[in-house]
């Protein structure tokens, strides 16, 4: 393996879903949810496999799957054009190395906020560009927040873009207003890209509403803006995702992911395409069962004596061990499924600074509810 990459070899997904299973236990680690998407969504897959939609589809995507996601990006005021501005991936994943690997390349540095999605580290690392990482810094209100005064620090003569994910993995921070407008003025007044990875865009609780950063003054020129079917739609291992942006930066994209899987997933596109025209009843109602999820885990790691920090969106909630006596939150996730059977995911390993969060455990809520019941009657355990 080339040194670049050799710090990625395994994914903390992969390793704690591999001892969960060894271990028979209940997995809040990786966060997939435990029921299917909506049935109609369903029944269009497997009526596009028996329609014989199962050659390559077009290169940009099958052209309903654009227009769909150009209707639902309507929503937030920003149209796009779906013949030029709009590129289907492989999941959000795809969407996100290929706009890394089209767009900077060695002597450039690229701003990741920490915690950081565990792909953004490997898919800098792959496109040969240098990472600066500015952590997010925990509130009072037990809520991550943007230090604006270390993003401004972060910024060099070699800084080319910023990556934002929000609603944030793992945290569960959904940005304000104001956080995402300081972080425009940091892209407008350096000429940065910003990349933004939304993909838990209708996960958002407590009557938030998701801002796209691209749909800022002066941004829309300069932003890539991602996200894909799986969280939406529960349908994670389809992995249909979609790139947004300026013709220019997008067809950037589409040269660089021709090359990575050229096409996919065609019988999933007309499904996903039919969830995005017809479903928005379904994904509120999977908000608000999620927000309901988000309570009942949050008072049972509370009850078993965690921490609990403040999640507005996502799966997840980030949870302190120290309470519980406990200093290392890797130590203790790779001890939970042999000791008491459950599974979880440290924070640690989705950072660079990893003595700043070791005491944070992330767990997934995206569970069925006696799921999450049993794992919080065996985190008591722990006590
Ligand atoms: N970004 C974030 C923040 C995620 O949590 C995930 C995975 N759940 C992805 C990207 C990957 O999305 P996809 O499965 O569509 O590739
Ligand atoms: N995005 C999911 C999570 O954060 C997992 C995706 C993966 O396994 N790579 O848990």
């Amino acid at each position: 393996l080339v040194p670049r990459l050799r710090p990625f070899t395994s994914t903390i997904f992969a390793e704690m879903t591999s001892l969960a299973v060894a271990n028979g236990a209940v997995n809040l680690g990786q966060g997939f949810p435990d029921t299917d998407g909506p049935a109609a969504m369903l029944a269009e897959a497997q009526k596009a496999i028996a329609d014989g939609i199962n050659q390559y589809p077009p290169g940009p995507g099958r052209p309903e799957l654009r227009a769909a996601i150009a209707a639902q990006r309507s929503r937030y005021g920003t149209p796009f054009d779906p013949d030029s501005e709009i590129l289907v991936t492989v999941g959000a994943t795809e969407a996100i190395a290929a706009s890394l690997l089209a767009l900077v390349e060695a002597g450039d540095e690229v701003i990741l906020f920490e915690p950081y999605y565990d792909s953004y580290a490997a898919s800098v690392a792959m496109a040969g560009a240098t990472r600066r990482v500015v952590s997010l810094v925990e509130e009072p209100s037990g809520r991550f927040g943007l230090d604006v005064d270390a993003l401004r620090a972060a910024v060099t003569p070699a800084t080319k873009a910023i990556l934002v994910n929000t609603p944030h993995n793992p945290t569960g921070t959904v940005f304000t207003q104001a956080e995402l407008e300081a972080v425009a003025a940091v892209c407008i007044e350096h000429d940065l890209l910003a990349i933004t990875d939304e993909v838990y865009e209708d996960l958002l609780f407590d009557g938030l509403a998701h801002v796209p950063l691209g749909s800022l003054p002066g941004m829309a020129e300069r932003t890539l803006t991602i996200s894909s079917a799986g969280k939406s739609f529960n349908c994670t291992g389809w992995k249909i995702g979609w790139v947004c942006g300026p013709a220019e930066l997008v067809a950037a994209v589409r040269a660089a992911k021709q090359f990575l899987t050229f096409v996919g997933g065609a019988p999933f596109q007309p499904a996903v395409a039919h969830a995005l025209n017809h479903e928005g009843a379904w994904v509120q109602q999977l908000r608000a069962s999620l927000e309901d999820k988000r309570d009942r885990l949050s008072a049972g790691l509370a009850e078993a004596g965690f921490g609990v920090r403040q999640t507005a969106g996502t799966y997840f909630v980030c949870a302190d061990v120290r309470p519980l006596g406990f200093s290392d939150g890797l130590e203790l996730c790779r001890e939970l499924p042999g000791r008491i059977g459950v599974a979880a995911v440290p924070v640690q390993v989705f950072t660079d600074n990893p003595d700043r969060w070791r005491h944070l455990v992330r767990f997934a809520f995206c569970k069925k509810d006696d799921i999450l019941d049993e794992a919080i009657s065996r985190l008591h355990k722990l006590a």
